[in-house]
C-alpha cells in the first residue's frame, strides 16, 4: 500500500476502467472506493455512457461544474444534457433552500431569490453569503470558477441545450429591480462591502458584485463572460430563445442604462474582427501579427466579403429580427462622449469598434462592406431608409476617429462597474479630457452637420458615400493641432494607469 495520494490515484484509475460498466461503478462507489467522481463524470459524458452518467449522479453526487455542462452540450445525444441539466437545477434549488432556512429574513430579501426555478447567476452570490455566515455547505453544491456570477446559458452550446436548460427550470431572467437597485443604494452606503471589492479587482478575480446588474440576456451577450467559445449564430441563437421566453432586450441597466444590445454590439464587432483575422491568414496562408493592420484594403474587403457570405446563409428570421433590433434601436445608456451626440446606441457601439479594427486610420473599407451586408437582410427595412437611420452615428464616429479625440465613454470602462470609488476617479478623468479637448468636440459637431447635409444633398448610398466622397474630403480637413494632441495624450496616459 502507497501514500493516501497514491492509493486516491489508483482508485480513479479504477473507476476509469469501469466507466463503460455501470454496475461495476456502482459496486466500486457503494464500497466506499474514493474516486475522482467530477473527472469521471467528464468522461462518462464524453463518450456517452448514460447509464454511468446516471450512476455517478445518484451515488457519487459530485458538484457539478461547467465543464461538465459544456462537455455535455457537445454530445450527440442530448440525453446527456438533460441528465446534468437537471441534476445541475436540482442542486441549485438545494442551495436556494439551504439559504432560506438558514438565513435571516432579510438577507435572503436582499439576495433576490428566483421563485419556482433554480438559482443561476445569483448562485454565486447565495453560495458566498452562506460561507460568510459560517453555514455547513454540501460538496455537491459547490461551485467551480466557471459559475463566478455567470449564467448557465453561456455554457449552452446551442438553441436546443438553452432549451433543455430552460425545462430543467432555469427560468429566473433576473429581470427583477432588487439586485440592481440594491447595488446602486448600497455602493451609495458602501455597504456592499467596497474594501473586498477592491481587493477583488486588485487580484484580478472577477467580482461578482460588479454584474449584479446584468439580465441573462446581457451576460449572454457579453463576450467577455464566456468561460467557453461560441460562435455568433449560437449567441443570436440563444438570446432569440430567451426572448421568446420573455427576457426583456430593452431592460436598462441602472448603473449605465445599457441594455443587452449594447452589450451585444461590442460582442458583433468583436466576432466579426475574429472571423476576418481568420479569414485574413487564411487567404495568405501564413500567420503574421495583426494580420488586418498588414494586409490592403482589397484583401480587407476580399475577407470582409468571405466572412458574410458564410454570415448570410446562417441568419434566419430570428436571428435577423435580433439584429433589426440591435440597429434600429434608439436606447441611448448614460455616455457622455462626443463619438455619440447624446450617449451610445447598440449601434455605435458596433461601428465604434468596427472602424477602430486596425487602430488608425479608420477601416472604411471594412466598414463599408459591413453596412452593405446589413443593407442587404430584408429585415432591416429598405435599404435607403436603413442608411438613413445609421447616417448620424456612422459619420460621427468616423470623424470622431479621424480627429484622433480620446473616449470619455463605455468603450474606456469595459463592460464592468467597477465600484463608485474607481468609477469616481474614471468620471474626473473623463471631464479633465473632455475640457481639453472641447475644441476638437465642437470640431466633431461641425463636421458631423457638414457631413450629413452632404450625403443628404448628394443622394449616394452610405457604403459609397464614405468610400468615394468622405474618405477623400475628410483628408482636406487640417490635422490636430500636434501640441494639442500631446496634451490629450498626456490625459490619456494619466488615465490607462
Ligand atoms: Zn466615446
Ligand atoms: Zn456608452
Amino acid at each position: 500500500m502507497g501514500t493516501f495520494g497514491e492509493a486516491h490515484a489508483d482508485d480513479t484509475y479504477l473507476g476509469e476502467l469501469c466507466i463503460g460498466w455501470p454496475r461495476g461503478l456502482h459496486l466500486l462507489l457503494k464500497a466506499g472506493y474514493r474516486l475522482d467522481t467530477q473527472e469521471l463524470l467528464v468522461y462518462a459524458l464524453h463518450f456517452g455512457y448514460l447509464e454511468s452518467v446516471v450512476v455517478l449522479l445518484n451515488d457519487g453526487n459530485p458538484a457539478i461544474h461547467g465543464t461538465h455542462l459544456w462537455v455535455a452540450s457537445r454530445s450527440s445525444n442530448t440525453e446527456a444534457f438533460e441528465l446534468v441539466a437537471r441534476a445541475l437545477a436540482e442542486r441549485r434549488r438545494k442551495l436556494q433552500k439551504l439559504a432560506e432556512r438558514h438565513l435571516p429574513p432579510s438577507i435572503c430579501e436582499s439576495l433576490g431569490l428566483p421563485i419556482n426555478c433554480a438559482l443561476d447567476s445569483r448562485a454565486t452570490l447565495v453560495f458566498s453569503t452562506l460561507q460568510d455566515h459560517g453555514i455547513p455547505i454540501d460538496p455537491s453544491l459547490f461551485l467551480d470558477q466557471l459559475w463566478d456570477g455567470d449564467t448557465v446559458y453561456n455554457v449552452s452550446y446551442d438553441r436546443r441545450s438553452a432549451e433543455i436548460l430552460f425545462n430543467a427550470g432555469f427560468q429566473d431572467f433576473e429581470e427583477g429591480e432588487i439586485g440592481m437597485e440594491q447595488t446602486q443604494e448600497d455602493f451609495e452606503e458602501g455597504e456592499i462591502g467596497m474594501e473586498q471589492n477592491e481587493e477583488d479587482f486588485e487580484e484580478g478575480e472577477i467580482g461578482m458584485q460588479q454584474n449584479q446588474g446584468m439580465s441573462t440576456l446581457m451576460r449572454v451577450a457579453d463576450p467577455d463572460s464566456y468561460p467557453f467559445y461560441t460562435s455568433l449564430h449560437n449567441t443570436l441563437k440563444v438570446m432569440g430563445f430567451l426572448i421568446s421566453k420573455g427576457a426583456n432586450p430593452h431592460r436598462q441597466r441602472v448603473e449605465d442604462r445599457q441594455t443587452a444590445s449594447h452589450i451585444l454590439g461590442s460582442w458583433l464587432s468583436h466576432s466579426l474582427r475574429e472571423s476576418v483575422v481568420f479569414e485574413l491568414r487564411n487567404m495568405n496562408s501564413l500567420t503574421v501579427y495583426q494580420p488586418i493592420a498588414r494586409a490592403n484594403s482589397s484583401q480587407v474587403r476580399a475577407a470582409v466579403f468571405e466572412v458574410f457570405r458564410t454570415l448570410r446563409s446562417e441568419i434566419d428570421r430570428e436571428t435577423g429580427d435580433i439584429l433589426k433590433d440591435f440597429f434600429l434601436s434608439y436606447h441611448c445608456d448614460s455616455c457622455s462622449c462626443a463619438c455619440s451626440e447624446n450617449g451610445c446606441f447598440p449601434s455605435t457601439m458596433f461601428f465604434r469598434e468596427l472602424i477602430t479594427w486596425t487602430d488608425s486610420p479608420p477601416n472604411i473599407q471594412a466598414l463599408a462592406e459591413t453596412i452593405r451586408f446589413l443593407s442587404e437582410q430584408r429585415r432591416v427595412g429598405s435599404v435607403e431608409a436603413f442608411h438613413d437611420t445609421i447616417a448620424p452615428t456612422v459619420l460621427r464616429v468616423c470623424i470622431f476617429e479621424h480627429l484622433e479625440l480620446t473616449h470619455t465613454c463605455c468603450k474606456e470602462i469595459p463592460h464592468a462597474f467597477f465600484g463608485k470609488p474607481k468609477l469616481a476617479d474614471i468620471m474626473e478623468d473623463f471631464l479633465h479630457i473632455r475640457d481639453e479637448q472641447r475644441y476638437l468636440i465642437e470640431e466633431v459637431d461641425n463636421l458631423t452637420d457638414f457631413f450629413l447635409s452632404k450625403y443628404r444633398e448628394i443622394g449616394l448610398g452610405l457604403p459609397e458615400f464614405l468610400l468615394e466622397y468622405w474618405s477623400i474630403e475628410i483628408q482636406k480637413v487640417p490635422a490636430p493641432d500636434p501640441q494639442e494632441v500631446e496634451a490629450i495624450k498626456r490625459v490619456g496616459v494619466i488615465l490607462d494607469e
